[in-house]
C-alpha cells in the first residue's frame, strides 16, 4: 500500500481576490517524500496557498506541478485521485461514523461505477473488500482503531482531528496537506499528534507541506521552511537558518 512520493514544484504563483494579492509569485518546491512546512502572520497567504494546490481556488498566474501532472487548471476531484490530500484548519467531517468518513477517503479512489457497486458486480464487491480493510488498517495507525462504529459528534476535538488524518491517509497520497494540525489542541493531544505525524513519515512516506503556527513544533519536524508575508515568500530554507533569518523576525515583529 503507499503510493510513491513525487516531487511539487510551485512556479511563480499569483492568487487575486478582489483588490488584493494574497500569493504574490510564490516559488517552492516539495522534495519527494519530505516536510516542507509553509509559516507566517495571519492572513499571509498560507490557506490561500493550499486552496490552489487542491484546485477549489484559481491562480491568476503562475504554475503547480506534482511529479508529471501540471495542476495549475486541474479539477479539485482530479487532484485528489492524483494524491493530493488535504485536512483543514477547521475540521471538516461529515455525518456518520469513524469507519464512514475513511471510506470517503477510499472513495476518490473507486474505479467500479456507482451502478457496478449497486448492483454488486464482482469487481465493485472486491473494490469494497480492499477498502474496507484499509481502512481498518488506517485507523489503527492513527490509534482510533477501537472508535471505527463511533459517531465522529462523540468523539472528541483531537480524535476528530486524527479522523480528518485518517481520511486524508486513505487517499494513499503522494501528497500531504496538514492545515494546522495541532491548532486547538491541548498538550497531551499535540504530542500525540506530532508523534502521529512522525509515524505517518516513517511508514508511508508522502511529501508532506504543513501550515502550522506551533514555531517548536515546525522547527522540529521540517525538512525545509518557507515564510510568506503578506502573499510573498521571504525566505526558505532549513528550519535552522531560516529561524535566525531577519526577513522572517521581521515578518513576525510586523516590521
Ligand atoms: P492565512 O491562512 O495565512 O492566515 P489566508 O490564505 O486565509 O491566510 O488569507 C490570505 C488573504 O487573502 C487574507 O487577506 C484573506 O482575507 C484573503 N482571502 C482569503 N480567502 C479569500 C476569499 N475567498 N475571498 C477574498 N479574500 C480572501
Ligand atoms: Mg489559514
Amino acid at each position: 500500500t503507499g503510493r510513491a512520493a513525487v516531487p511539487l514544484r510551485v512556479r511563480s504563483l499569483t492568487v487575486r481576490f478582489a483588490g488584493l494579492v494574497a500569493l504574490d509569485d510564490v516559488d517552492l518546491t516539495v522534495e519527494p517524500g519530505s516536510l516542507h512546512a509553509v509559516i507566517g502572520p495571519n492572513g499571509a497567504g498560507k490557506s490561500t496557498f493550499f486552496n490552489v494546490l487542491s484546485g477549489v481556488c484559481r491562480a491568476a498566474t503562475g504554475s503547480v506541478v506534482l511529479g508529471d501532472h501540471d495542476l495549475t487548471r486541474t479539477a479539485p476531484h482530479r487532484i485528489a485521485a492524483l494524491g493530493v490530500a488535504r485536512t483543514f484548519q477547521n475540521v471538516v467531517l461529515a455525518r456518520g461514523t469513524v469507519s464512514d468518513n475513511l471510506m470517503l477517503g477510499r472513495h476518490v479512489l473507486t474505479r467500479a461505477g456507482l451502478l457496478a457497486s449497486a448492483l454488486r458486480l464482482p469487481g465493485a464487491v472486491r473494490e469494497e473488500r480492499t477498502h474496507r480493510a484499509r481502512v481498518r488498517e488506517v485507523a489503527e495507525l492513527v490509534g482510533l482503531g477501537d472508535l471505527t462504529d463511533t459517531p465522529v459528534d462523540l468523539l472528541s476535538y483531537g480524535d476528530r482531528k486524527r479522523v480528518e488524518l485518517a481520511r486524508a491517509l486513505c487517499m494513499e497520497p503522494r501528497l500531504l496537506l496538514l492545515d494546522e494540525p495541532v491548532a486547538g489542541m491541548n498538550g497531551a493531544e499535540r504530542r500525540r499528534m506530532v508523534d502521529l505525524i512522525a509515524r505517518v513519515r516513517a511508514e508511508l512516506a508522502p511529501s508532506i507541506l504543513l501550515v502550522e503556527h506551533d514555531m517548536p513544533l515546525v522547527m522540529g519536524l521540517a525538512d525545509e521552511v518557507t515564510v510568506l508575508d503578506f502573499g510573498r515568500s521571504v525566505a526558505t530554507g532549513p528550519p535552522g537558518r531560516v529561524r535566525g533569518d531577519p526577513a522572517v523576525i521581521a515578518a513576525y515583529l510586523g516590521g
